[in-house]
């Protein structure tokens, strides 16, 4: 379970998450939309502790990552160390080490933050980069891969962590139109055949109304309609939501 209670972000004067109350139930498919710049990334950055929030409580399985009153300096605890390692990112612009194959890209963090023997981490990584359709190309390097393959790489690393969470972060919105398909046939995978909770921000509607089991509809840092994709994409209550779904769709 994750959950938002009274979660206030601001950047300087400017308010980026305003009193948000917002929570995923385990093993749910959520994405998150909204216009540019109202909040969607920086809850998954608060989630990854990123980002510390100005104020209120963010709990992720029952761990409280955040806690803090306005003006309260966040500090590291032992509850972010664990949570960090439940949880993976996707991010838009990949991050793979450029230097390493995809193959080392995945066994990173096993074998150098959870301590697993190299041949272990390796045999794993190679189902996961099977899973993602690269296991042939599990000795090149990033630059030699195009933008949707290396996107599917960042998607393996983030699996190798066996994480309870995954975030997507607009995954698709830095690739060229044609390599959109591969990526969201991994991440759609991902979602029927795991019970993994999974958190989308995404532009790509269709998508979200295919794979998701809430939808939430962001505005100026608060969530303004919750609901299954059929009410928010069918129904909408809110006129903004009507707006945004009338300019994008
Ligand atoms: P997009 O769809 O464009 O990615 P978003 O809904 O994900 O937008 P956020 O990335 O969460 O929006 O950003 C919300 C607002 O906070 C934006 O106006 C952004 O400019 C601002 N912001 C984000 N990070 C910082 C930062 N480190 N310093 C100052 N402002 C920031």
């Amino acid at each position: 379970m994750i959950s938002f209670s009274n979660v206030t972000k601001a950047f300087g004067q400017h308010v980026v998450l305003n009193e948000l109350d917002f929570t995923v139930a385990p093993g749910e498919k959520v994405s998150i939309i909204g216009p540019s710049g109202s909040g969607k990334t920086t809850i998954l950055r608060i989630l990854m502790t990123l980002e510390s929030p100005t104020s209120g409580q963010v709990r992720v399985d029952g761990d409280e990552l955040w806690n803090l009153r306005a003006g309260q300096k966040p500090r590291e605890t032992a509850a972010m160390r664990r949570t960090r390692s439940r949880i993976g990112m996707v991010f838009q612009q990949f991050n793979l080490f450029p230097h390493m194959t995809a193959l080392e890209n995945v066994i990173e963090a096993p074998v150098h933050v959870q301590g697993k023997p190299k041949a272990e981490a390796t045999s794993s990584a190679m189902e996961l980069l099977e899973m993602v359709g690269l296991s042939e190309h599990a000795r090149k390097r990033p630059g030699q891969l195009s933008g949707g393959q290396q996107q599917r790489v960042a998607i393996a690393r983030a699996m190798a962590l066996q994480p309870r969470v995954m975030l997507f972060d607009e995954p698709t919105s830095a690739l060229d139109p044609e390599l959109v398909g591969g990526v969201l046939n991994v991440i759609r995978d991902l979602a029927h055949s795991t019970d993994m909770t999974m958190l989308l921000v995404t532009h790509e509607m269709r998508f979200a109304q295919e794979i998701s089991d809430r939808v939430v509809m962001f505005d100026h840092g608060a969530a303004i309609e919750d609901g299954p994709p059929s009410q928010i994409f069918g129904n909408p209550t809110q006129e903004r939501t009507r707006q945004f779904l009338h300019a994008v769709l």
